[in-house]
């Protein structure tokens, strides 16, 4: 069984997601507060943490941090907070994904079930080698992209970040993580690099560029590669 641990002190909220996630056969513990929250992740080992920012007793980001010092459990941020900023300072601190309140219990069961699937799927030393779509394929060991039978040609820049998204399928990169990855600290504001650059894969990976189906902008975050 699937352990979930929601953290989360709006009563009616835990009630709706405790009935949807039991109904869905999710084994469900409720923290009202961070202090509860970091109590039964270490002594209930749950499979994946749904966790409000907005918490009574500390910031969601200071929960997250505390979890990052001995846990890899996917957290997937609840925010009501429609600040970009909070959402990214939660993502570089270690959470997995974010769903902005008021979701759809739909989307919310469906980015729970990729964030679980992620980490079933990713062993600890990394095996994926090739990425296949129904557009084009990438084997990163070789270094080769091929599209329509054709290999594509990409600079050494254009390949870090590719190989940055395809490695972490569905999973949403902050711009301040690529760009500390493939340029540098230094570098990490220059959120124009990034422009470009995605611009340039799409142009040579994408059937549509300007309707990327691979190559996710999420707006003020990030991006994301959708398989
Ligand atoms: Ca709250």
């Amino acid at each position: 069984m699937t352990r979930v641990l929601v953290v989360e002190d709006d009563p009616q909220l835990v009630r709706a997601l405790v009935i949807n996630l039991q109904a869905r056969h999710y084994g469900v513990d409720a923290a009202p507060d961070g202090a509860t929250a970091l109590r039964l992740a270490a002594a209930r080992q749950p499979d994946v943490v749904l966790l409000d920012l907005g918490l009574p007793d500390m910031d969601g980001v200071d929960v997250i941090k505390a979890l990052r010092g001995w846990s890899r459990v996917p957290i997937m941020v609840l925010s009501a907070r429609r600040a970009s900023d909070e959402k990214v300072g939660a993502l570089d601190a270690g959470a997995d994904d974010y769903v902005t309140k008021p979701f759809s219990m739909d989307e919310l069961l469906a980015r729970l079930r990729a964030a679980v699937r992620r980490t079933e799927d990713t062993p600890l030393v990394p095996e994926l080698t090739l990425v296949r779509t129904a557009d084009f394929s990438i084997d990163l060991l070789a270094k080769k992209a091929v599209r329509a039978g054709r290999d594509v040609r990409l600079t050494p820049t254009e390949w870090h970040l590719l190989e940055i998204l395809v490695t972490n399928p569905g999973r949403l990169i902050t711009q301040k993580h690529l760009l500390q990855e493939v340029w540098g600290v230094s570098q990490r504001n220059k959120t124009n690099y990034l422009r470009v650059y995605m611009a340039q894969l799409r142009r040579k990976l994408e059937t549509d560029p300007s309707h990327p189906r691979y190559l996710i902008t999420e707006p003020g975050m990030g991006y994301r590669f959708e398989e």
